[in-house]
């Protein structure tokens, strides 16, 4: 596309936007004077949408009538509830139904795969991460590495871009596979880096890591409901992820998962809870835990449905959308974004994101002055900074427009 710098352009980009209509199904923050803001922050907490407040009114409704009774009889029965997420999910992670399940929040996921995927010998005992991996990532690898009573500094492998490079290379990975591997157990990576916005090479680095016999896990944090993914396909081992960021599912809400489905047998070692059992007896409340051979079979407790029927409704969208349409959306919103930056010539920010990407770039200040940051945000641009020096601007595609991408460009230049 042949991209110009005129704000009529932007206008024009809309006005023959399909998803355009989307906007209007979601609640924008409005400034002081009622102006709608410049939202860039869905990468962080995604937006409301109208709908959920039916959803969540619907549950509330059924609570009050029915009590316990709900379970069976609500509108939408309590009990299989979480089932109502699994075709959504499995269309966003491209996986089966059999191996999505939403369930706890996204740390806790991790350490429950974890207690599955992360199983050291003196041999293998290795985990490899991102060196700038988000925090929560690093800590929950160190305390399982700990927990089992091997040393951090010797255990944790942390993947490092080149000098003078933002993003980490294939090929760097695949060579600290061919140098190590027999001594690794785990490679678990955020599919997109919450940090750089770099899209990892989820099949070439599975295939690879596998050959040795490695187990590999992406935390999806940053990509479900942003890239497109193939879970199943690429054969990854498990995949976490939370639906607040870009699932729109509001602040806290419960996480997901994935686990392939060539590891659905009872001889998985895991942590068990009732939630996980054998749905025909769980009831009968039996002694001996007997997983359900699906995904289902890691849940540990009953599911906070307030917070299942906020997906449930954010997810009626991606399904009505499709990933493809989003995706396509979401390319030219965030290339139409970098072409604008490029085109204000400075020496004060650069754009760390590899082109493989989502809808997330990540602007580096030069001199890690946080002021520039704090201006945008007086003149209602809700974006986030990162320590040491990075602003994330994040477009996305259901609910920005190239008008936002156009007025934050003009915000910026402005500035600087
Ligand atoms: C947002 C995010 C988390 C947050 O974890 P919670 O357990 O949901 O609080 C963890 N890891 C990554 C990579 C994230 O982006």
């Amino acid at each position: 596309m042949n991209y110009n710098l005129s704000k009529d352009f932007a206008l024009s980009l809309d006005s023959k936007d399909e998803l355009k209509s989307y906007r209007k199904q979601f609640h924008i923050p409005k400034k002081n004077n009622g102006k709608e803001m410049i939202y860039f922050c869905g990468n962080s907490l995604g937006l409301q949408p109208k709908k959920t407040q039916e959803y969540v009114d619907q549950e509330l409704k059924d609570w009050a009538n029915l009590g316990v009774e709900g379970h069976l009889h609500a509108k939408n029965p309590w009990l299989p509830y979480h089932e109502f997420l699994s075709s959504s999910y499995s269309k966003i992670i491209g996986a089966k139904e059999t191996e999505v399940v939403a369930m706890n929040t996204l740390t806790v996921n991790l350490h429950l795969m974890l207690v599955s995927f992360y199983r050291p010998t003196e041999k293998r005992f290795k985990i490899i991460i991102e060196d700038d991996a988000f925090p929560s990532d690093i800590y929950a690898v160190e305390s399982q590495i700990k927990h089992h009573g091997f040393d951090v500094e010797k255990a944790l492998i942390k993947l490092k871009p080149r000098e003078g490079e933002f993003a980490v290379r294939t090929e760097d990975i695949e060579e600290i596979i061919d140098q190590q591997g027999e001594s690794i157990e785990l490679i678990m990576l955020g599919g997109v880096n919450y940090y750089t916005g770099q899209v990892f090479d989820f099949e070439k680095i599975t295939k690879y890591a596998q050959l040795k016999g490695v187990n590999v896990g992406f935390d999806l944090a940053h990509a479900a409901g942003n890239v497109n993914l193939k879970l199943h396909d690429w054969n990854v081992d498990f995949a976490v992820w939370c639906s607040y960021k870009y699932l729109n599912s509001g602040p806290g809400s419960v996480g997901g998962a994935f686990v392939h489905e060539r590891h659905h047998n009872s001889q998985v070692h895991r942590f068990s809870g009732w939630w996980g059992h054998n749905k025909a007896d769980r009831f009968k409340m039996p002694d001996k835990f007997n997983p359900i051979k699906t995904v289902e079979g890691w849940q540990l407790s009953n599911p906070p449905i307030l917070s299942l029927a906020a997906i449930r409704s954010s997810l009626s969208i991606f399904d009505e959308v499709g990933m493809d349409k989003l995706v396509l959306k979401s390319n030219n919103l965030t290339n139409y974004l970098r072409f604008l930056l490029s085109s204000i010539e400075n020496d004060r920010i650069e754009i760390i994101t590899p082109k493989k990407s989502g809808c997330q770039l990540s602007i580096r200040v030069i001199n890690g002055n946080k002021t520039l940051f704090d201006m945008i945000t007086n003149k209602g641009v809700i974006s986030d900074w990162r320590e040491p020096d990075v602003i994330r601007v994040a477009p996305v595609p259901l609910y920005n427009s190239y008008e936002d991408v156009y007025v934050f460009y003009n915000i910026l230049k402005k500035l600087i």
